[in-house]
């Protein structure tokens, strides 16, 4: 007899601060877009999410608010948030009537209730089971690392809000720190040393902007210029005025010093034998936040371990999460009577979230 279970979907997501990404496999990334909600504030409806929500980010009229609902790797906004995943999860698998189980990642510092809102916001969103797992493990399986080998490794994963340092070994995290500094603080930064340089406001796309084009973590040689278009403070009118890279590795040193110094503080309480292992075989870097030209070097020097971009890096966790769904097939076709498949289920969701 034909099980519903052939026809469920089962997909990963990575619900991130800066940016939602959907794999299914077989398809790959099918989704990656920005998590970003625009809703009417008088009456609460949803105008629009993702790439077409972030349009609207800093230019919107007073009655609709664009606004990321993730923070810090958890939920601030949960409406928004159950919105944003259903619409992703409707995107990623069409119209149909089976609703699909869903593996979706989530910082490994969070506490039961945020990992609770998780799974609630998942289910009100359509899913019919939804599983957890821990980022920097994703993060590892999706750079290519073999999280059960006995050796350790170290991965760091440079998000929109977060950073997060882990070693793994054997499967686990055995340590991990977690620093609410990521991408999105070196746009701070960028929009701060403008406004005290040049007397100038600037809109967070345009400080978002500047970073992908010319940030570097070293002052450049080659250093070429770049218009910026903003406001004048005093005035308010408009001006522009031209900045070169190395304003903007000057402008960025505090946020990336915070994250090589949480990556120190890692290292520093990582276990003897397992930072010798690390030191032969280097660390990982994920997350859009490690591309910033020269950041891999940098943290090289200073940390004395040969750091790697994962081949990759921004869909990285995603595709690792999407490698935990073999689990869920697994799962699904050991179910047996309700009671034993759901002490079953539990028992597969703790060693998913532990193991893999
Ligand atoms: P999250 O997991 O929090 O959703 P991502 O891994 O998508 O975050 O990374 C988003 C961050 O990466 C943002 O701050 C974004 O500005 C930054 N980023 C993306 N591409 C680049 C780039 N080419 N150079 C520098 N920063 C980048
Ligand atoms: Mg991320």
């Amino acid at each position: 007899m034909a099980n519903i279970s052939n026809f469920r979907k089962n997909i990963a997501i990575d619900l991130g601060t800066a940016s939602v990404l959907v794999y299914i496999r077989g398809k790959g990334v099918i989704i990656n877009e920005p998590s970003v909600v625009a809703m009417d504030s008088y009456t609460g409806k949803i105008l629009s999410v993702g790439k077409e929500a972030k349009k609207m980010l800093g230019r919107t009229p007073g009655n609709i608010r664009a606004t990321r609902p993730m923070k810090d790797g958890v939920i601030a906004d949960f409406n928004s948030t159950e919105k944003m995943l259903k619409y992703f999860i409707h995107k990623s698998i069409g119209k149909t009537m089976i609703r699909p189980n869903v593996v979706i990642c989530v910082p490994s510092e969070i506490t039961q209730v945020q990992r609770r809102a998780v799974m609630q916001a998942s289910k009100l969103a359509g899913a019919y089971k939804t599983y957890l797992i821990e980022e920097p493990l994703a993060a590892a399986i999706g750079a290519g690392v073999d999280i059960t080998d006995a050796g350790g490794n170290l991965v760091i994963d440079i998000g929109g809000g977060t950073t997060d340092v882990a070693v793994i070994a054997l499967g686990g995290i055995i340590i991990n720190k977690s620093l609410p500094i990521g991408g999105d603080e070196c746009d701070t930064a960028i929009t701060e040393y403008i406004k005290g340089k040049y007397n100038m406001i600037i809109g967070e796309r345009t400080a978002e902007e500047i970073k992908i084009n010319i940030a570097s973590a070293y002052p450049r040689e080659d250093d070429n210029l770049f218009e910026v278009k903003g406001r004048n403070l005093i005035n308010g009118l408009p001006v522009h005025v031209f900045v070169t890279s190395t304003d903007i590795s000057e402008a960025i040193r505090h946020p990336l010093d915070q994250i090589i110094r949480t990556v120190q503080e890692v290292l520093e309480k990582t276990p003897p034998e397992l930072a010798a292992d690390l030191y032969e075989r280097g660390a990982v870097m994920t997350g859009g936040g490690c591309l910033v030209p020269g950041l891999d070097r940098k943290l090289e020097s200073k940390i004395g371990i040969p750091v790697n971009i994962a081949e990759g890096p921004v869909t990285a966790v995603v595709r690792g999460t999407g490698k935990a769904l073999s689990w869920i097939d697994k799962l699904d076709s050991s179910e047996m009577g309700e009671e034993g498949g759901r002490r079953r289920e539990l028992e597969e969701r703790e060693r998913l979230r532990r193991s893999i």
